[in-house]
């Protein structure tokens, strides 16, 4: 099956560990959404989780994960708008009570290898206590 067909039918199912085909594809994102990986979980609900990210780039540096693995922006589809609303919602939150909702902060997410992406289940980056700089290195 061509991969774009096979990351389409793997989205559409929940996450199951013992299904093969989500094992094939599953991050350590999904571990630690199930806790049998290890990380700081700062928030999580039925649709999110908030876990600080094992290498800093700032003082603050949350990933924000839906639950369900989605792997890149390109396989996003309406049904998952509650989960990446929530991405927001909770980044506020996360924001505000770690003190850099004032003086700002920088919301990130990259798809695909020119954008960076390393773990493929989308995930958004709140990062912030310190000026950022430029958007983009030229
Ligand atoms: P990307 O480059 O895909 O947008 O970002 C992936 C991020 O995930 C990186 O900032 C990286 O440090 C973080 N990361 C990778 N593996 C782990 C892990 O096992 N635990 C945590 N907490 N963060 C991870």
């Amino acid at each position: 099956m061509p991969t774009a067909l096979w990351r389409i039918k793997l989205t559409i199912m929940p996450l199951k560990p013992n299904k093969e085909n989500d094992m094939a594809t599953e991050t350590v994102f999904s571990k630690i959404i199930r806790r049998e990986a290890q990380a700081d979980i700062l928030y999580q609900d039925e649709l999110v989780t908030a876990f600080r990210d094992i290498r800093p780039r700032a003082p603050v540096h949350i990933l924000l994960v839906p639950n369900q693995l989605i792997p890149t922006v390109n396989d996003v589809e309406p049904k998952h708008e509650a989960a990446l609303g929530r991405l927001f919602t909770v980044a506020r939150k996360l924001a505000a009570e770690h003190g850099i909702a004032d003086k700002g902060y920088r919301l990130i997410m990259n798809c695909n290898a020119h954008g960076g992406q390393e773990v493929y289940h989308i995930h958004l980056h709140l990062v912030g206590g310190r000026a950022l700089g430029p958007m983009l290195s030229r």
